[in-house]
């Protein structure tokens, strides 16, 4: 559960080569450097080890299978595909991995509240079932519009016990609902545990959710080692905050011969203007308390984005991206809503498995990469989530 490799554990103020860090306000970098001391103290004691494999287990489902997709290896007539099925966790997606994390270390520090936010509602659904699951009360603040977008999520975190706070400032999207649960947790500190649903944000949590999503890149080696007798040539996960990716490359970052390809949201084009290509378009700049790649506008305010996937629809990315983006030590490539679709179709019909929009967009990128390539080449991709959250998206999107 711990590996945790020497190359990506940032220096003790939270910075991966210069990127992330701590940009708040004192009593917030108080209530950090608190979490950070909690989660050190506890995160390697057999006790806390104990419970969260019980949890990954018997309650999310893990080990999620390694699977190889011969139907469409075949088809594409290049490299071995394999899929790594986080689509079968429970919550149908890796997200609930992180949360079961945080929210042990949140009980470990005697915390009896959990606030999150949530644009899409993935990341609000994963952590109102892990409040239910711990007894905990549960606040999840969102955006007024994304309320409205996204109604089943709301309803859905409803029907878990939690309560669910529309933001009606700014934009009314993810940002706002991020301003406002630090609000809460600077009024609420001494009670209340925020929980961070991708590696993004001030340090610790970076650092914190690749750990809990690292168990995707353990599971993945082991796996092709036990399938294949070596490692794979490429491992490719889609990036929207990077923590389903960063968890399946920290499973490979000290294996030099694996190239590490994160794919993002090229939206409508990338010369559109609608996409969420962070990494491929933005540079660096400050955002939710860290220094990362950033899309911005004229005037160094985050960009507003655009993609299909809402769970890809972010402006930021994960400190530890930027710097294996910086250092070489991954790439990262995109894929267009168009793309995400036709992949996302090819493997309901190839394979009978509906990926979720998000994971279509590395599985888009896979399918390219994979035909350009010999057919003893390997390649594992992160299947983050399953897509029945996006059929009414995709009965907009295509036509029978
Ligand atoms: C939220 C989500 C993502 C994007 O989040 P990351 O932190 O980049 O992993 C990807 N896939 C699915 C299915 C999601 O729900």
């Amino acid at each position: 559960m711990t590996y945790m490799p020497e190359f990506s554990t940032p220096d003790t103020d939270g910075f991966f080569h210069g990127f992330g860090g701590m940009y708040l306000p004192e009593e917030l970098k108080n209530v950090m450097h608190e979490i950070a001391a909690a989660y050190a103290e506890i995160k390697d004691t057999p006790k806390f080890k104990q419970e969260l494999a019980h949890y990954l287990t018997e309650y999310v489902g893990r080990e999620t299978p390694l699977y190889f997709a011969e139907r469409l290896s075949k088809e594409l007539g290049g490299a071995k595909i394999y899929l790594k099925r986080e689509d079968l966790c429970h919550t149908g997606a890796h997200k609930i991995n992180n949360v079961m994390g945080q929210i042990l270390l949140a009980r470990h520090m005697g915390k009896k509240r959990i606030i999150a936010e949530t644009g899409a509602g993935q990341h609000g659904v994963a952590t109102a079932t892990g409040a239910a699951l711990l007894g905990m009360k549960c606040r999840i603040y969102m955006g007024e519009e994304d309320t409205k977008r996204q109604e089943l999520n709301v309803f859905r975190m409803k029907m878990l016990g939690a309560e669910v706070v529309p933001v009606m400032k700014g934009q009314r999207t993810l940002s706002d609902a991020v301003d406002a649960a630090l609000e809460d947790l600077i009024q609420n500190y001494k009670d209340t545990f925020y929980l961070v649903g991708s590696a993004v944000g001030p340090h610790p949590y970076p650092m914190i959710v690749r750990d809990f999503q690292s168990v995707i890149g353990k599971e993945s080696r082991r796996q092709i080692l036990e399938h294949e007798n070596r490692l794979p040539d490429y491992a490719v996960a889609c990036v929207g905050g990077g923590s389903n990716a960063i968890g399946l490359f920290s499973g490979f970052v000290k294996d030099p011969s694996v190239r590490l390809v994160g794919v993002e949201a090229a939206g409508k084009g990338l010369d559109t203007g609608e996409h969420c290509a962070t990494m491929t378009k933005g540079k660096p700049g400050y955002l939710h308390g860290a220094y990362t790649y950033l899309l911005q506008d004229d005037k160094g305010n985050p960009a507003l984005t655009h993609s299909i996937s809402a769970g890809l629809d972010y402006p930021g990315v994960g400190a530890e991206h930027s710097m294996l983006k910086e250092t070489g030590r991954a790439v990262y490539e995109t894929a267009t809503d168009q793309e995400a679709v036709e992949a996302c179709l090819a493997l309901s019909r190839i394979e009978g498995i509906i990926p979720a929009l998000e994971s279509s967009h590395a599985l888009a990128y896979t399918m390219k990469l994979a035909k350009t390539l010999d057919q003893e080449k390997i390649i594992v991709m992160c299947l983050s989530g399953r897509g029945d959250k996006d059929v009414h998206i995709l009965q907009q999107a295509i036509n029978f």
